[in-house]
């Protein structure tokens, strides 16, 4: 076996590379640039880890987050890599000591915060040090284009400029549309990059978006079809995680929360139930999921639309990290849209930006806004709109999403249109979709009588239709430009270019949903091979966790799930087998490989 493949061996415990890793791993040993894109779970990190590991040096490694640092760091050190971060975390003794070891060169890793870069003790440190490589985590945070702006990532070129001598780059990310990867290309200045990229399509999700008439009844409803699964329920606000984690334990569903707002003991607490499975459901804002490796995430349910398809697409990746399928459910209401604007106003902008960069990122974001809300609301392929927005062209419709899955028929819609058309036409746009609903469908509700809409002559056009299906037919009007929809906090209707079209005798016609869908059942199965021993896996997690507590670390930092599911469907009888699980370094080996062994070999004795 080469070099290469012993450390990853030695040190990860793995037997090859996933998909994309070994060209970058190969392409930065060769003393090239590297531009990575691989969504969620590819396996990001050993792309420079391996490299900094083979190369004479220290590798600096770029990442903007100081929980994602601290638990990778604890993974390396766990591996029996000397690694170490540099962030303002650390007191400045700790910090001292820090840099002092890393003088003396006992390191191969160093994370640092890009903020760092310009600090002048860290400059004199990193010009003269030899350098391996430098990787930049979460590339995309240079980028005005991409979700995470920060401008401190702006000045790494400016850094490489100070060294004597430029090492290899490495530039890394999940989530890049078009854009964003060129700007990245550019901002970064990075140098005939190899370029990976290993595809964002994640076959083993299913996606679906559901409009419910109430949120709460349909999230119930989805888990009630799944009480042994384990899964994630997204809220867009605080307010909402504590409403809907009281809501589902008060209906005896296993579940808790965690939000910016809770303390750091409860934080962790639930954390920890949650990756030991003491709870089932996690309730949480999207604070949760940075750097959280639980592999047997069953189901994601978003209970309010994101801001960007980007955080929808990272927070549903979440599910099925171990290959077996999940369900990835969001539940769409058109108040999300108001919620997602009023967020996006009382946002935090990136520090050291000014106002003229800050109103142009804001409208950036109403626009990535806009497009989830086109996501929710299509009745296209949802695969297909996830992926065309990253820059990838499914070649067909992907046959298996909630949309691609649901029966359509075409529904005549003229009489209606034209009604609609004429009520915006009467009330010469100064209206929004709700209240030209209320009028057309005769409902005296408190906005009709306040403008006393109940004396115009279309009021009552539609009484015989639902508002909510009136309201439907807006929107789709709007989509295909019969109807104009205003931007601003109170957007009003307008008749649209081909307005003409419907009025002057041309059919409208509206696809609407035959059946409601059926989400595909999650899948059980274990990756590969023997079947899995569940009784010897739940034994061996009470283990890693009774570890965890002894060394205050993470449950997944000593073995992750995937690595404990291969322990119990191949039983390994010695240290030697034991090796061979993919995970099982020979740190790891050393460290905890006899106690593992041991539950293994108890639970095989014939009782
Ligand atoms: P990302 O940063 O891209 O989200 P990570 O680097 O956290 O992904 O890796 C995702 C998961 O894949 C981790 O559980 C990691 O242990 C596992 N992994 C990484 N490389 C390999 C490999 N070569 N073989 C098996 N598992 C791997
Ligand atoms: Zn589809």
């Amino acid at each position: 076996m080469s070099y290469k493949m012993d450390l990853l061996n030695a040190y990860f415990g793995y037997d090859g590379f996933l998909p994309g890793q070994e060209r970058a791993v190969d392409a930065l040993l060769d003393g090239r640039d590297v531009l990575s894109i691989m969504p969620t779970g590819a396996g990001k990190s050993l792309c420079f880890q391996l490299p900094a590991l083979m190369l004479p040096g220290v590798a600096l490694v770029i990442s903007p987050l100081i929980s994602l640092m601290k638990d990778q760091v604890r993974s390396l050190i766990q591996a029996g890599v000397p690694a170490a971060y540099l962030n303002r975390s650390l007191t400045e003794r700790q910090f001292d000591l820090a840099l002092e070891r890393a003088w003396q060169g006992r390191y191969k890793i160093i994370y640092v915060a890009p903020e760092r870069l310009e600090s002048p003790r860290f400059l004199r440190f990193a010009r003269h040090t030899q350098l391996s490589l430098v990787a930049v985590d979460e590339a995309h945070c240079v980028s005005q284009w991409g979700t995470d702006f920060r401008p401190s990532y702006l000045k790494i070129p400016a850094f490489l400029d100070t060294l004597p001598q430029r090492p290899p780059l490495g530039a890394f990310t999940a989530t890049a549309t078009p854009e964003v990867r060129e700007d990245i290309l550019q901002k970064l200045q990075l140098d005939q990059p190899v370029l990976t990229t290993t595809g964002f399509d994640r076959k083993n999700l299913y996606f679906e978006v559901r409009h419910p008439q109430s949120k709460k009844a349909e999230l119930l409803s989805i888990l009630r079809r799944r009480p042994t699964d384990s899964g994630i329920v997204y809220c867009s606000t605080r307010k909402a995680v504590e409403e809907v984690c009281a809501y589902l334990q008060a209906q005896d569903i296993s579940a808790t929360r965690y939000h910016a707002g809770l303390s750091a003991e409860e934080r962790q607490c639930n954390q920890e139930a949650f990756a030991q499975d003491t709870a089932l459901v996690m309730v949480a804002t999207n604070a949760f999921g940075m750097g959280i490796d639980k592999s047997n995430v069953r189901y994601v349910v978003h209970y309010n639309m994101p801001l960007d398809l980007e955080g929808y697409y990272q927070e549903a990746g979440r599910g099925g990290r171990d290959g077996g399928s999940a369900d990835c459910i969001l539940l769409y209401s058109g108040k999300d849209v108001i919620t997602g604007r009023f967020l996006i106003e009382q946002g935090e902008s990136p520090e050291g930006v000014d106002e003229k960069t800050v109103a142009a990122l804001r409208q950036r974001q109403f626009e990535r806004l806009k497009i989830m809300a086109a996501y929710s609301t299509t009745t296209g392929c949802l695969r297909r709109f996830i992926l065309h927005y990253f820059g990838e062209d499914l070649p067909a419709d992907c046959g298996s999403c909630s949309n691609c899955k649901a029966g359509w028929e075409e529904v005549d819609i003229t009489r209606a249109a034209r009604a609609i058309l004429d009520a915006v036409d009467e009330c010469s746009g100064r209206f929004g979709a709700s209240t030209i609903a209320d009028l057309l469908c005769g409902k005296e509700s408190d906005r009709v009588l306040r403008w006393s809409l109940d004396r115009k002559r279309t009021f009552g056009c539609l009484s015989g239709q639902p508002v909510r299906e009136v309201r439907e037919q807006i929107r789709l009007l709007v989509e295909e430009r019969y109807l104009v929809s205003s931007q601003g906090d109170y957007p009003v209707l307008s008749l649209g270019p081909r307005a003409k079209e419907a009025v002057s005798g041309g059919q409208v016609t509206m696809r609407r949903r035959i059946a409601p869908s059926r989400p595909a059942a999650a899948g059980r199965q274990v990756p590969s091979g023997a079947p899995l021993d569940e009784a010897l896996f739940q034994r061996l997690r009470e283990l890693r966790a009774q570890l965890a507590r002894q060394k205050s670390l993470p449950a997944y930092v000593i073995f992750t799930d995937r690595t404990l599911r291969e322990m119990a469907a191949q039983k390994p009888a010695t240290l030697a087998e034991m090796a061979h699980i993919s995970g099982v370094g020979s740190r790891k080996l050393d460290q905890y490989g006899q106690d593992f062994l041991q539950i293994i070999q108890l639970s095989s004795r014939p009782s």
